[in-house]
């Protein structure tokens, strides 16, 4: 297992060659047998790590909150939402994200939000999408964030024999 704090310093060094991965995929991956290989390794690794442990997506990252989320959100924790767009939230094509990084709703890394996450929370790392041959790019930047995403890319590697 990798240790949160040493995600970035790896995948700085894996990053050319991640890269070059990515390439590779794309003269020589079928995108469909890729989906089925990307949703397996996100089984597996998700049973391994324990997110709650981890958090490093909700530190580095913002979600994408829609309204009937911010809705169902700030009732549950009794917050005033309002008040709580105005000073933590902007607007981004009809859907909100935090003005600055990280999640408001993190505290002391819980999730305070827990039963009713946001889709882009119970999605991400998105390793279990289809299509995932045409994000490559946004993939290999999650493996900064992701250590999930950093053990599939490594594990591809090898079931392409990727050198
Ligand atoms: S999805 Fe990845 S980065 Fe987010 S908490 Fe889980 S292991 Fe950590």
């Amino acid at each position: 297992m990798i240790d949160i704090k040493d995600i970035k310093r790896l995948s700085n060094l894996k990053e050319d060659e991640n890269f070059r991965f990515r390439q590779y995929l794309k003269m020589n991956a079928d995108p469909d047998r890729l989906d089925e290989q990307f949703k397996e390794l996100h089984n597996k690794y998700f049973k391994i790590y324990d997110c709650s442990k981890c958090r490093n997506c909700c530190k580095k990252l913002g979600t994408i909150i829609t309204e009937s989320e911010l809705d169902t959100i700030t009732k549950a924790l009794h917050i005033d939402k309002e008040n709580f767009k105005k000073k933590y939230l902007e607007e981004d094509d009809n859907r909100y994200k935090f003005k600055t990084k990280g999640c408001q709703f993190l505290n002391n890394d819980n999730c305070k939000v827990k039963k009713c996450l946001p889709k882009s929370c119970q999605e991400y790392p998105f390793t279990d999408k289809k299509d995932r041959l045409y994000s490559m790019y946004s993939i290999i930047n999650n493996a900064s964030i992701c250590p999930i995403v950093f053990e599939i890319l490594e594990e591809l590697k090898k079931e392409y024999n990727f050198k």
